[in-house]
């Protein structure tokens, strides 16, 4: 998964005697950075439906997918990863709703890893090909993008400001 730059850069969580009220600029802030993340990674996903189906490589196909976001958005960044065994990993963020997209993200490319494993049995070579195979890798990410835009939107819908 990707993420826009320094979207989180600076946060703190002090709470001083006025507590109450670092906490709801926090909200706020927090509340922002969901709006703006919902706008990237609609354009994430819109870029993976864009490129996905004619990419020869994975390479070319994030390639593709990097430069299209980073003329919006500037220098893009990992969010999270997921590997070929699917073990996951989330980079440190101290907002938790945009954290949980991420971790759903992340849930949806684990599932998909799995079943290929299970499928195709661990860095098989008949595994590596469908891994690596630029459509499948397309659709999986527009998929968890989706998972994390969905969670968003509820975040948006539910949480109070
Ligand atoms: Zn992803």
């Amino acid at each position: 998964m990707l993420e826009q730059a320094g979207v989180e850069a600076g946060e703190s969580f002090t709470v001083n005697s006025n507590g109450s009220v670092a906490q709801n600029q926090n909200t706020s802030k927090w509340m922002q950075e969901v709006n703006t993340t919902i706008e990237f990674q609609k354009d994430a996903r819109a870029a993976y439906e864009k490129y996905g189906p004619t990419a020869k490589t994975v390479n070319e196909l994030e390639n593709n997918v990097d430069k299209t976001l980073s003329k919006k958005w500037g220098e893009i960044e990992v969010a999270g990863t997921t590997n070929s065994s699917g073990n996951v990993e989330i980079k440190p963020d101290p907002n938790p709703y945009t954290r949980e997209a991420t971790r759903r993200h992340e849930n949806v490319h684990r599932q998909t890893t799995m079943e290929g494993v299970a499928k195709y049995g661990k860095d098989t070579p008949a595994f590596k090909k469908w891994w690596y195979n630029p459509q499948r890798w397309a659709s999986d990410e527009v998929k968890a993008y989706s998972a994390g835009i969905s969670y968003l939107e509820e975040v948006l819908r539910t949480t109070k400001n």
